[in-house]
């Protein structure tokens, strides 16, 4: 078995004893305790459940919104491209016309 880990003095911080244990509100305890030379503190536990199914459903949405920024950049990107093809092919015909070299 592990040590129990005792909270020391906060005066001193010698051992300390719990002289008093009461239940204070949902799963809380509250407890008197004096260290080895008489200072006197209290200590508070609660329990705490672990719910981590907000923070999955946070993480979750904000996954999906950089998935649609990165989508639309994308498809920008796409129209970009398409525009300096036709671009492209535009000055192509315009400079057959004109008679220079084709380079393309
Ligand atoms: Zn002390």
């Amino acid at each position: 078995m592990p040590r129990r880990l005792e909270i020391a003095c906060p005066v001193c911080q010698s051992p300390a004893k719990v002289i008093e244990t009461r239940p204070t509100g949902v799963n809380a305890v509250y407890r008197r305790k004096e260290c080895e030379k008489g200072h006197r503190f209290s200590t508070y536990e609660k329990v705490e459940t672990e719910d981590f199914s907000k923070d999955v459903e946070l993480a979750t949405a904000a996954n999906a919104r950089a998935i649609n920024a990165l989508a639309n950049r994308l498809h920008n990107l796409e129209l970009s491209v398409d525009s300096l093809h036709s671009e492209r092919a535009a000055l192509a015909v315009e400079k057959q016309k004109l008679g220079f070299p084709n380079l393309t």
